[in-house]
């Protein structure tokens, strides 16, 4: 926490607005919008996942569609297709971001169209921070008319040409969950520069509530607005935003300094124009069983290190998916690391690793 997270709840009890709405999660919602700047309009929800479902939902996403979505991601990206009963498309990554690769995502178009039946939304995720091939994305995107989602649940803080992710897509989403470089214990959002998708998301997430003096419904709705008790959170969380990029930024630069002169070590550089928040400091190491071997080292000394996310085409939940792969996420996945990467990290904690993972590599 940054300081003044619990002034503001405080707030929240002094004034009894304990409730999904109220002063917190107006500020809340006002502070993200004036950080992305751009005249983004931003719905504070219950969670990043809720986002996506939304975001899905408004696009007009529904019970047999196509979606394409990034395979490399974490679950969260993809399972609001199949709530919505649609079919997720994976596409595979391109190896200078990490992230979905224009060539392949064009490809799975095409071949849907050529079945006479359009994708109807593209998922495309700043995996770790690192913004995905933004212009090259909205351009295969606007050629065919498909409307973007952009997971920014890590890329708070990232931006692509100057400008912050989660302002390039249709819609945008954000997430607060406990992990992530920002956090109201729980909670995410969703981004937008149309008022009327903030204004439907909104009705949508607080139960679909028709204009009338009892309760009429015309609408499945959900419960998916942010309590204002965990906005108060949020609003002291982004009073110290930019002070954690520095600090995820830190660590990865530390580390990269320091494990320079190991050549079986690889890190993923930011290409001209991208800056990544450094959500998470990952490496690449020359082998499955070399990245294993660091990894259980470090666990040896209790120090949690974790391997990149597994696809979501080899999840056996998404197994009989469709994919347009070339290998790029499996190898990713086979010989990538996720290091220790907090905010309150100090260069002690960092040295340990880093002298863990050179006596590995250098026996
Ligand atoms: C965390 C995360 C989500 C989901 O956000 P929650 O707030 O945890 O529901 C979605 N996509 C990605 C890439 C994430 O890392």
């Amino acid at each position: 926490m940054g300081g003044n997270e619990q002034n503001y709840v405080q707030e929240a009890f002094d004034t009894n607005w304990i409730a999904p709405l109220g002063p917190n999660v107006n500020a809340f919602e006002e502070s993200i919008q004036d950080y992305l700047g751009n005249s983004m309009k931003v719905a504070a929800l219950s969670s990043g996942t809720a986002a996506i479902h939304l975001a899905l939902e408004l696009l007009g996403v529904t019970y047999g569609d196509d979606v394409i979505c990034q395979t490399f991601t974490f679950s969260a990206s993809a399972n609001p297709i199949t709530y919505l009963g649609a079919r997720p498309i994976f596409v595979d990554s391109e190896p200078e971001t990490w992230n979905i690769s224009p060539t392949l995502m064009e490809q799975a178009i095409k071949d849907c169209l050529e079945i006479g039946k359009k994708p109807k939304a593209i998922i495309a995720v700043h995996l770790y921070g690192m913004p995905y091939k933004v212009d090259e994305i909205n351009a295969i995107a606007a050629k065919y008319n498909i409307p973007v989602v952009e997971d920014s649940a890590e890329a708070l803080g990232s931006t692509y040409k100057n400008r912050p992710c989660s302002t390039f897509g249709r819609i945008g989403i954000l997430s607060f969950n406990g992990n992530k470089i920002i956090t109201t214990s729980g909670g995410g959002a969703l981004v937008t520069k149309d008022e009327d998708i903030k204004t439907k998301a909104v009705f949508l997430a607080t139960q679909a509530r028709d204009n009338a003096p009892h309760y009429e419904h015309s609408h499945i709705g959900y419960n998916y607005r942010m309590s204002n008790v965990l906005a108060g959170i949020g609003r002291g969380q982004m009073e110290v935003i930019n002070d954690r990029v520095n600090r995820r930024r830190f660590n990865y630069e530390y580390y990269k300094t320091k494990l320079s002169s190991l050549s079986q070590i690889e890190f993923l550089e930011e290409p001209n124009g991208l800056k990544s928040n450094r959500w998470l400091s990952c490496v690449l190491l020359p082998s499955y069983d070399i990245r294993e071997k660091i990894r259980l080292a470090l666990l040896e000394e209790d120090i949690e290190s974790r391997p990149l996310w597994k696809p979501m085409h080899l999840q056996p939940v998404f197994i009989n998916c469709k994919n347009y792969v070339d290998g790029t996420s499996e190898d990713l996945f086979q010989r990538g690391l996720c290091l220790p990467s907090g905010s309150n990290l100090q260069k002690g904690d960092l040295d340990r690793v880093i002298e863990i993972i050179f006596k590995v590599l250098t026996k």
